[in-house]
Order: structure tokens, then C-alpha cells, then sequence
């Protein structure tokens, strides 16, 4: 079939796919529960991934479950260096084929990565025990992105339950390291996994995700001169230097800001660039001028920005903060690019058709003629490795999450179900369906 022909869902085929989500409903709930209670953080996915990777042989995907290997996606545009061990990382696919393929083929691509919960006790529930009240799930990882890979696992199945298949490839990839340098998104495009799409159902709230900006990572290392304290002058503080870094860099984001007034995509919204000083460290002792102090920083950058430059005028900020600084300038401070190296992403023309059957599937579940609002966000997603480096159009949907990165994280439940009835009438309808071949009366498939 042509590209851009659309495919119309019969009202029947609708409504049965939506009973059948309802229908099985309760399963997924407890399945995205148990999925939350396993703590996947950094560097400690493992056994996340093998709940998923038993979850898609079990519905009899042909599953391929590999160790990446740090070294194959070194040479690849937007990899991130990591510093710490990745010696067990794994990423999980689950491959669809169909007995006759007419549809457009799909990448479903999820990450179960989770951020760290910051101190437990100001959580109102422990984060890794997920509980419901209301209409929300609570737990750290459900909102980003646990409930959107659930919704499409889930979505599948019911497509299979009501006895259809996707007409077309269809690969639902499991990943890591979404929240720091995108190499597990990275790692099945290595693999050399391609389709026609690529749709991440991270918490977009029902809106389609058109832009995002880039981000970098980095680690400024300030040195100090240490002294006992009771000489204090003679030394150098590296903690204090270090905040005369963080306010030059805080500078820097005010003057990027006032540029992106200006930008093609990003004009209209609001301080689109945010730099975080997420992380400091340093010191060994309260009576010694402490010697060392680490920040680890986040800086935003527009789609329209080049990423080398980007780079360079972080290091430029940076050194000339150090230059009027009596230690500094001699001992100037290193910046060390430690995690994601990202460009910004903009959905382009050729992602259109896909928007286009998006915004039936989603019309069709919440009966608005208004369409899927877009929307450009201030953060970064795993779909610029698919548009900007493989060409393969790729774009967010999915549910409604709240407190994501935060105390207190949680989704909603009717949101998730109705994510699920839409992902299901965007495969059948992007895909194609085919009939599943049922067992005769005589036991032959017909
Ligand atoms: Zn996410």
C-alpha cells in the first residue's frame, strides 16, 4: 500500500478492540503495578528488562535480549559518553511479523530507566510500592514512562484478542538510559532495527510532542588550594569558586533565552532553555578550605543551535570565569561532557501522515474534532535519535502523568486506559490489520 493511504477502521472493529481493552483491563493494571515495584535505576535495569523480555516471548514475540556494548555506539552521531559500569546493560526487542505484510511498519519504543527518588520519607507512599487512590496510580517510574509501555504492550494485545494481528513489522523495543544519554535507543538502531515510524509513548498528557530541545550534560571540576581554616586566606575555596561558575553559567542561559525570542520553532515559548546544577560534591573536611568540588549541570539547547558551538561556549563561559579568580586563572577548572550530547528535534514534513492517523485515533477515543494539540517541550525525548540520524519520523504521545522526576509520581488510570484504546486504533490503522489464522473445526488453521 501506498505510504500515505489511510486505512478506515470499521465502527465494529473499533468497538470490539475498546471492549477488549475494558474487558482486560484489571490484568493490565496489576501488570503496570508490578512492573513499578521493580526499582529500575541506573545501572540496575536488569531485572526490569527481564520482566519485559518475558512478557514478549510469553505473547510470542521473537525476542532479542543483548548486552550492549559501549564501543559499537561510540563511533554514532548523538552518542553520550557514560562514567560508571554498563558492563550489564541490556536492550530488549520483541519483534512482530506478520504472515502477509501490506501495513507501514512500526517501532513501539519505551524506556524503563527511572530517575532516583530522591529521599524516600518525603514520599506520602515508599516509591517502588505502588498504590492506587482515585484515579491514580502512585510509584516512582509509572507516570515517566512505565504507564505508556504498558498502554502500548497492552494495546497489542487486545488487536490479538479480538482475533486480529498488525498487518505490517512491528518491533516493541524496551530501553535503557532514556534519563541520561539516550544509548539504549541508540543500541537498536546499531542493531540496525528500522521501520517506518517510531512512536514513544512517553507522558505527553494526550498531546503529540512536535519539538524538543537538546540537552547537555557536564561536569565542571573546580580545584581549590586546601588550608587548615585558621588560615584561611592563604588558601582557596573550591566550593565557593564553584558557585562563581554556576552564576556565569546561569548568565549564559539568560543570554541563550533572549536569542530563542527569535527562533523559527521556539519564539513562543517561555525561557525554553533550562540550565540545572543537579548534582554537587565536594570537600573532605569542616576545618579544611576544601581542595576539590564536582558540579554536575544541564544545559538546554534550541534545535536551531549547533551542538559543537554549544559545547564551546559552555567551555568559553567557563574559562573566563576563571580568569579574574586569583587561583582559577591559574588552576582553571575542567568541564568534563558526561552524559547526554544532544541536538534539539523537530518533527518535520514527512512525520506527517503519521500525525495525521494519531489525530483520528486519538479523535476517535475522546470524540473531539479539535485534533491532538502539539506541543513543544523544554525537555528531551529518545525520538531524536530515530528523525535526526535514521530518518525515520518519530514522535510522543501518551498519558496523563504528574510530580515526573518528583516526590510522589503517579498516573492516571483513566488516562492509561484510554492511551491504550488509542495506541490500539493507531497500530490497526497505521499497520493494517489481518485476520489471526484460527484453528478450524477439523484442528487446521483456515
Ligand atoms: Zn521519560
Amino acid at each position: 500500500m501506498d505510504k500515505n493511504e489511510a486505512i478506515e477502521l470499521a465502527p465494529e472493529v473499533i468497538q470490539l478492540i475498546r471492549n477488549a481493552i475494558k474487558q482486560n483491563f484489571e490484568e493490565q493494571l496489576k501488570f503496570l503495578s508490578d512492573f513499578v515495584r521493580i526499582p529500575s535505576l541506573r545501572f540496575e535495569e536488569a531485572p526490569a528488562q527481564d520482566f519485559m523480555s518475558e512478557a514478549l516471548s510469553k505473547r510470542g514475540y521473537e525476542v532479542d535480549d543483548w548486552l550492549i556494548k559501549i564501543e559499537d555506539l561510540e563511533p554514532l552521531s548523538g552518542f553520550g559518553p557514560i562514567h560508571g559500569d554498563f558492563s550489564r546493560a541490556r536492550s530488549v526487542v520483541g519483534t512482530h511479523r506478520p504472515a502477509s505484510s501490506n501495513g507501514r511498519s512500526l517501532i513501539l519504543q519505551g524506556h524503563l530507566d527511572v530517575v532516583p527518588t530522591g529521599p524516600v520519607e518525603m514520599w506520602t507512599h515508599p516509591p517502588f510500592k505502588p498504590v492506587i487512590e482515585g484515579d491514580w496510580m502512585y510509584g516512582r517510574g509509572v507516570g515517566d514512562m512505565k504507564a505508556g509501555m504498558v498502554a502500548a504492550l497492552f494495546a497489542l494485545d487486545a488487536i490479538k484478542n479480538v482475533g486480529f494481528e498488525p498487518a505490517s513489522r512491528l518491533h516493541f523495543q524496551s530501553v535503557i538510559e532514556e534519563e541520561s544519554t539516550g544509548l539504549g535507543a541508540l543500541s537498536t538502531l546499531q542493531r540496525g532495527y528500522r521501520a517506518d515510524l517510531a512512536l514513544i509513548p512517553e507522558p505527553s498528557g494526550h498531546a503529540i510532542y512536535r519539538a524538543q530541545v537538546g540537552v547537555l550534560w557536564f561536569r565542571v571540576s573546580v580545584q581549590g588550594k586546601p588550608v587548615h581554616v585558621a588560615s584561611a586566606s592563604q588558601g582557596s575555596n573550591a566550593i565557593l569558586a564553584a558557585y562563581d561558575i554556576i552564576q556565569a553559567l546561569e548568565k549564559l542561559e539568560e543570554e541563550w533565552n533572549t536569542n530563542a525570542a527569535t527562533d523559527p520553532v521556539y519564539s513562543g515559548v517561555e525561557h525554553p532553555l533550562n540550565f540545572n546544577v543537579g548534582k554537587i560534591d565536594g570537600g573532605d573536611w569542616a576545618s579544611s578550605v576544601p581542595a576539590w568540588c564536582n558540579i554536575d549541570c544541564r544545559m538546554g539547547i534550541l534545535p536551531s543551535q549547533d551542538l559543537k558551538s554549544a559545547k564551546e561556549a559552555i567551555k568559553s563561559c567557563v574559562a573566563a570565569a576563571s580568569r579574574d579568580h586569583s587561583f582559577l586563572s591559574n588552576n582553571p577548572p575542567k568541564v568534563i561532557w558526561n552524559g547526554f550530547q544532544a541536538e534539539g528535534y523537530v518533527v518535520g514534513e514527512e512525520g506527517n501522515p503519521a500525525i495525521a492517523v494519531m489525530n483520528n485515533s486519538h479523535s476517535t477515543v475522546f470524540g473531539s474534532k479539535i485534533g491532538v494539540p502539539e506541543q513543544k517541550i523544554t525537555a528531551l525525548t529518545d525520538t531524536r535519535f530515530y528523525g535526526l540520524y535514521y530518518d525515520i519520523p518519530s514522535f510522543c504521545y501518551g498519558p496523563i502523568a504528574e510530580n515526573i522526576h518528583g516526590f510522589d509520581e503517579r498516573a492516571s488510570i483513566q488516562s492509561f486506559q484510554k492511551t491504550t484504546e488509542v495506541f490500539a486504533l493507531f497500530i490497526a490503522e497505521w499497520c493494517g490489520l489481518n485476520f489471526l489464522p484460527r484453528p478450524s473445526a477439523s484442528g487446521e488453521k483456515i
